[in-house]
């Protein structure tokens, strides 16, 4: 496991199997926040590494892949802490039905313990202090990223990959519907994050200035 802190707040874990994965670990004043739980062997120095940041507040879920929600059933049978992921992917990774283009639905969270995110008067996804979740779909339907303003850092799971600090798509193979997860990248353009940190790959600075080469380059 390699420990990174990439901003003032927010502390990146990333662990390789096959590949890269990576979880985040966001300080805010009232506690830890843990942004995504990788795989199930990941979960146990997750929860040391949040502890020694303060009191684990919420498990906040980018979308429900196995490979994001591994940890939850591990972290919450050790912590009474809530979990959220937008509501669009709590029956695919209860095991309700597949995720779009999958074949077989699997149970990935024991049922009715992720809850969806909520959604306050203006019909935005609610802020957790300094974090606002932004849904952007392609990926899965219920994709979130994780926007924190005061660091002007954007946790964007698996809206993209990266190489040699360029921004590239999602892995295909595991992405339920590409040409609306280009589209969601537009949040790039919006916010103008200093650092995309990404979940499989290296994270990218000024993410913005090659966002519209992106999506001229991806577009379906
Ligand atoms: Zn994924
Ligand atoms: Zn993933």
């Amino acid at each position: 496991m390699k420990i990174r802190k990439i901003s003032e707040h927010i502390t990146k874990l990333e662990f390789w199997c096959l590949f890269k994965v990576s979880v985040w670990l966001v300080q805010a004043s009232n506690g830890v926040y843990i942004i995504d739980t990788g795989m199930a062997f990941m979960s146990k120095h997750i929860l040391r590494e949040a502890e020694k940041l303060g009191e684990i507040k919420a498990i906040l879920l980018t979308h429900g892949h196995s490979d994001h929600v591994g940890g939850v059933k591990n972290i919450i049978r050790e912590r009474n802490i809530p979990v959220y992921a937008h509501a669009f992917d709590l029956d695919y990774m209860e095991g309700k039905a597949p995720f779009p283009r999958r074949k077989k639905a699997e149970a990935l969270v024991p049922p009715n313990v992720v809850q969806p995110l909520p959604i306050n008067e203006n019909g935005e996804l609610e802020a957790f202090g300094d974090l606002i979740p932004y849904h952007t779909p392609g990926h899965s339907p219920g994709h979130v990223v994780y926007y924190h303003a005061k660091d002007n850092v954007l946790l964007s799971g698996d809206l993209f990959t990266s190489k040699k600090g360029q921004l590239q798509q999602p892995m295909r193979m595991f992405t339920a519907y590409m040409d609306q997860a280009i589209a969601s990248s537009r949040i790039v353009r919006e916010l103008k994050p200093a650092l995309v940190s990404i979940t499989h790959s290296d994270d990218v600075k000024d993410a913005h200035m090659q966002i519209d080469e992106y999506m001229k380059q991806y577009a379906g």
